[in-house]
C-alpha cells in the first residue's frame, strides 16, 4: 500500500478535465465557484481542511504549504507575508491538485489509522512539501520526476482557478495584449498576473516572447480556431 500514487504522465487535457471535475463536484456539494476564486470553497467541496502553520524553512528553502492526506489536511504557512491574495489562492489550488492527482485517495480514506501508527504522518507528507508553488514554478525546466509532479499540481491550479468559458467571458471587452486589461482581469479572477499570463499563453490566447514584456496575440482565439489574422 502507498499513501501516493506512482508517477504517471498526464496530458494537459487531463489535468483540465480532473479540475473541471472538482468545479462539477463544488456545484454538487453546493460550494459552488465564484469568482474571484475562492479556493477554500473547493476543499471544503472535496472535504479537505485547510490549516495555517509555521512551517520553518529546511536546508532547501523555504517552504511554502504541505499536504497531509491522511489528515485530508492542506498546512499553509504563516510565517511567509507574501502568502494572500492570488497566491494563496493558486497555492490551495495547487494542493488540491496534489491531492487529486497524486494522492492515492482509497488508502487515505480506508487506511488511515493503520498508516498514522506504521509511517508517521511527515514521513508520509514528504513528497508534497510545496517551495514556489504558484510563482517561479510557471517557469520550471522538468528535469525530474519532482518537477513533474509539481508541473502537474500547478497546470491543474491554473486550470480550477481559471476555466476557459470563464476567461472567455472575462476577456469580453477587454484587450489581451493591453497589461492594463490583463490587470484587471486577474483582479476579476482573484489570481496573481503570473498565473494569469501563464494560462493564457498555454492556451496560445497570447504570447509573449521570453524576455520581453510585449504581449502579441495567440495562435488561437477562445472558440479553438487558429487566428488567421494575427498571424
Ligand atoms: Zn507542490
Amino acid at each position: 500500500m502507498n499513501i501516493f500514487r506512482k508517477y504517471q504522465f498526464y496530458s494537459k487535457e487531463q489535468i483540465e478535465l480532473k479540475a473541471n471535475e472538482v468545479l462539477r463536484i463544488m456545484e454538487v456539494e453546493n460550494f459552488p465557484p465564484k469568482w474571484p476564486f475562492e479556493a477554500s470553497r473547493a476543499a471544503d467541496a472535496l472535504g479537505i481542511m485547510i490549516d495555517w502553520q509555521s512551517i520553518p524553512p529546511d536546508t532547501q528553502g523555504p517552504i511554502v504549504a504541505k499536504i497531509l492526506p491522511l489528515q485530508r489536511k492542506i498546512v499553509l504557512n504563516e510565517s511567509l507575508p507574501q502568502l494572500s491574495g492570488g497566491f494563496e489562492q493558486s497555492t490551495i489550488a495547487h494542493e488540491i491538485g496534489h491531492w487529486v492527482l497524486h494522492v492515492n485517495q482509497d488508502e487515505a480514506d480506508g487506511l488511515t489509522e493503520q498508516l498514522e501508527l506504521s509511517l508517521g504522518i511527515e514521513d508520509a507528507a514528504k513528497l508534497f512539501l510545496c517551495r514556489s508553488a504558484g510563482e517561479r514554478i510557471n517557469q520550471v525546466r522538468m528535469v525530474n520526476q519532482l518537477d513533474k509532479i509539481e508541473w502537474q499540481a500547478q497546470f491543474f491550479a491554473g486550470c480550477l482557478l481559471m476555466p476557459r468559458q470563464i476567461l472567455a467571458a472575462k476577456r469580453i471587452g477587454r484587450d489581451l495584449t493591453n497589461w492594463l486589461h490583463l490587470y484587471a482581469m486577474q483582479e476579476d479572477l482573484g489570481v496573481t498576473i503570473s498565473n494569469l499570463v501563464y494560462r493564457l499563453q498555454s492556451l496560445g490566447w497570447i504570447y509573449i516572447p521570453k524576455g520581453s514584456k510585449q504581449i502579441y496575440p495567440g495562435k488561437v482565439i477562445p472558440n479553438g480556431q487558429t487566428n488567421l489574422f494575427n498571424q
